[in-house]
C-alpha cells in the first residue's frame, strides 16, 4: 500500500479513539461501563428545534446547495444573539460565517494564515484540534502551559517576546476544555494588546459560554475594545442546545479573518444543510428559554458531582462553566495509569489529563454528560484511595 503522508504518520492517535478501543474491549467482557469521557450531551435536542428542522426538510428550496458562508437569515440570527447576549455589534454580511460545527472552522483557520515554519500558540492542556490543525498547515506549534497557580489561564507574561514576534495565530478557549477555567475582561484585554503589538490573529473558542452555573455568565473575547481588530470567536450550537450531531456552528469578528476563513472553506465544503440552519435560527432566537431548560439538568449534575467528589476526598475546583471537572490524580498514579485502571477494573471512562497535552499530566477530566454520578464517584473512589 502507498505510504501515508508525514502529517498523518506523525500524528499522535486521537485521544478519544484510543479510549474508545479499550472501552469496547471492557464492554465486550460484559462490564457495565459508565462513560464520563467525552463532552457530548447524553439527552435529546429540544423538541421545538427538532420540529423546526422537520418542517424545513420538507421545503424543496432547502434541498439545493446552501450558501458557502451561511444563509443571511442565519447570520442575522447570530448577530441578534451576540447583541442580546454579549452586547457585541456584528455586521451579519461581513462579520459572521456559518461553520459545519466549530471544529471545522478551528481546523481550517490555519490554512488561511500559516506558512511553513510560522508559529501558532496553543494552550496546553487544550482541545486537540488546535495543534493538529496548525501541523496540517505546516506550522510550528508553540504550547502555552495552563497552570493551576494561574487559575489555568495562559500566563502571557511568561512567553518570550521573541516567540510572539514569530507568531501568526493564537488559539485560546474559555470557558476552558479541559480545565473548566474561565477568563475575565482583563485577561482578554492583555491578549488584544499583545496581538496588536506583535500582529497576530486571535482565535477565541467560546463553545461553552452557555454551559455555566450559579448565575455566572462567561463573557466574549469580542467584548474587549479593539478585539475585533485582531481576531475572531468560534461558537457552536453543539453544547448550548444539545446539538452535537447536527454540525452547526459559526465564527464572528474581524471581517478580514472571516473572509479568509470563508475563502478556505469555499474550496473545501459547501456550507450547512439549510434545514439545519433554519433550526439553528429558531434555537438562537429562543436561546434563553431552550438553553435554560437544558441547564437545569446540568446545574443539578454539577452540584451532585461537586458534592460527591468532595465527600470522596478528591482535589478540584468546582467549575463555574463547562461540563468538566478537572481533578488531581491521586498520589502514586500517573494520569494514564489511573484512568486505565478505572476503565479496566471498574468500567469507568474518564479522560487522562495528558491526553490534552503534556501539561495535563497529574489530572483527569470527568464529564457530567452522564446521569450516573454518585455511582461513578463510588467506583472512582474505590480505585483512588
Ligand atoms: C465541543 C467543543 C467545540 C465544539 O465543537 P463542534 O464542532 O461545534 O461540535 C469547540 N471547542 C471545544 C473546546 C469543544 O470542547
Amino acid at each position: 500500500m502507498v505510504e501515508l503522508a508525514e502529517r498523518i504518520k506523525n500524528l499522535p492517535p486521537y485521544l478519544f479513539a484510543e479510549i474508545d478501543e479499550l472501552k469496547q474491549k471492557v464492554i465486550d467482557a460484559g462490564v457495565d461501563v459508565i462513560d464520563l469521557g467525552v463532552g457530548d450531551p447524553d439527552f435529546e435536542t429540544p423538541k421545538e428545534i427538532v420540529d423546526k428542522a422537520i418542517e424545513a426538510i420538507k421545503k424543496p428550496q432547502n434541498h439545493r446547495y446552501p450558501s458557502y458562508v451561511g444563509m443571511i437569515e442565519f447570520r442575522e440570527a447570530v448577530a441578534r444573539w451576540y447583541k442580546r447576549r454579549f452586547n457585541v455589534e456584528l455586521d451579519p454580511k461581513t462579520e459572521v460565517i456559518s461553520l459545519i460545527g466549530s471544529k471545522e472552522g478551528i481546523a481550517h483557520l490555519p490554512l488561511a494564515y500559516i506558512n511553513s515554519g510560522d508559529y501558532a500558540l496553543v494552550p496546553d492542556p487544550g482541545y486537540p484540534v488546535y495543534p493538529t490543525a496548525v501541523m496540517f498547515a505546516g506550522g510550528e506549534v508553540y504550547k502555552m502551559p495552563l497552570k493551576k497557580e494561574n487559575g489555568f489561564l495562559i500566563d502571557l507574561d511568561s512567553i518570550d517576546r521573541d516567540i510572539f514576534a514569530k507568531t501568526k495565530l493564537m488559539y485560546l478557549g474559555y470557558p476552558n476544555n479541559p480545565t473548566a477555567a474561565v477568563a475575565d475582561y482583563n485577561f482578554y484585554k492583555k491578549v488584544v494588546e499583545l496581538a496588536k503589538e506583535f500582529n497576530f490573529v486571535v482565535a477565541s473558542d467560546n463553545a461553552y459560554s452557555e454551559i455555566c452555573y450559579d448565575g455566572y455568565k462567561p463573557i466574549s473575547f469580542l467584548e474587549v475594545e479593539g478585539a475585533k481588530d485582531v481576531g475572531i470567536e468560534f461558537h457552536s450550537l453543539s453544547k448550548t442546545f444539545n446539538m452535537t450531531g447536527w454540525r452547526i456552528g459559526f465564527a464572528v469578528g474581524n471581517k478580514d479573518v472571516i473572509a479568509a476563513l470563508g475563502k478556505v472553506k469555499t474550496n473545501i465544503d459547501s456550507g450547512i444543510f439549510q434545514a439545519i440552519q433554519e433550526a439553528g435560527i429558531y434555537a438562537l432566537d429562543n436561546a434563553e428559554k431552550l438553553n435554560g431548560e437544558i441547564m437545569k439538568v446540568f446545574q443539578k449534575r454539577r452540584d451532585q458531582m461537586a458534592e460527591a467528589l468532595k465527600k470522596a476526598g478528591f482535589a478540584f475546583e468546582t467549575p463555574k462553566a463547562t461540563f468538566y471537572f478537572w481533578v488531581d490524580v491521586p498520589e502514586g498514579f500517573s494520569s494514564k495509569e489511573f484512568t486505565k485502571k478505572l476503565l479496566e477494573e471498574k468500567g469507568i471512562v474518564v479522560t487522562p489529563g495528558n491526553g490534552f497535552g503534556d501539561a495535563g499530566e497529574g489530572y483527569f477530566r470527568i464529564s457530567i454528560t452522564n446521569p450516573r454520578i454518585e455511582e461513578a464517584v463510588e467506583r472512582i473512589k474505590s480505585v483512588a484511595f
